[in-house]
């Protein structure tokens, strides 16, 4: 298998190894996960209180809205990690095919990965014999796949760890709407949500190295918009009566 340089390169950055830039992805999952927590179910508990001010309406919406959530999340997430490691599984094994078959072909093909990321001819040969003798699949792993063959990512702990970070996300809107006094739930619910979400868009900012002042009022306004959608949305099937 022969690849581009960049894409080796920019593979090497996307791949779940044990380094700085997969804890950070791994960070970035769990905040955007507990935010869509927040949202959906803020979401589904106001437009709920729109219509009704019973307590048991509004527990079950919103325990049925975290748990319908975290599940989507989990399952989803474990469909696309298994997806991600059966393509990293046949790469590899495609890898230990092509270094059974034609070694030559394969340290000739390693030589020259490592030549294009700067080594001169003679020391990128040397590497490449020395990286071939110690471990030639993890060697062409790592710099032609960008993979770590002993590091795939798990799906049951990407699924966990989503299912995770929805819960937690949505068990604000929920003690927010179904805990405080009728009179005053809606505005408690309301005022934890924002902060939450304007704590979450900060997070995320900070993540991805980006200016926190447009991600606060974004996340923040996404979150408002969505919850004065759904109390309009409940306020006017709950004025039908239905
Ligand atoms: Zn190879």
């Amino acid at each position: 298998m022969t690849d581009a340089p960049e894409d080796t390169e920019a593979s090497a950055h996307e791949a779940h190894g044990g380094g700085l830039g997969s804890r950070l992805n791994w960070l970035r999952a769990a905040v955007l996960g507990a935010n869509d927590g927040v949202v959906s179910t803020a979401g589904l508990v106001v437009g709920v209180a729109g219509a009704t001010e019973s307590r048991a309406a509004l527990l079950t919406a919103g325990l049925s809205g975290l748990l319908a959530g975290s599940m989507s999340m989990a399952a989803g997430e474990y469909v696309s990690v298994s997806t991600q490691r059966d393509s990293e599984e046949a790469a590899l094994a495609q890898e230990k095919r092509e270094l059974r078959e034609d070694p030559e072909a394969e340290l000739a093909e390693l030589t020259a990965l490592l030549a294009a990321r700067g080594l001169s001819a003679d020391v990128a040969r040397e590497a490449a014999e020395q990286l071939t003798e110690r471990d030639a699949l993890r060697a062409h792993a790592r710099v032609e796949l960008g993979i770590d063959p002993d590091d795939l990512t798990n799906p049951w702990h990407a699924a966990g760890a989503s299912f995770l970070a929805f819960t937690v996300g949505a068990l604000l809107p929920l003690l927010a709407i179904v805990l405080p006094p009728t009179s005053v739930r809606l505005w408690v619910t309301v005022g934890s949500v924002l902060a939450a979400l304007a704590l979450t868009g900060w997070w995320s900012a900070r993540l991805g190295s980006a200016p926190a002042g447009r991600a606060i009022l974004r996340n923040v306004g996404g979150g408002a918009l969505a919850m004065a959608v759904t109390y309009a949305a409940g306020s006017l099937l709950g004025a039908t009566g239905i």
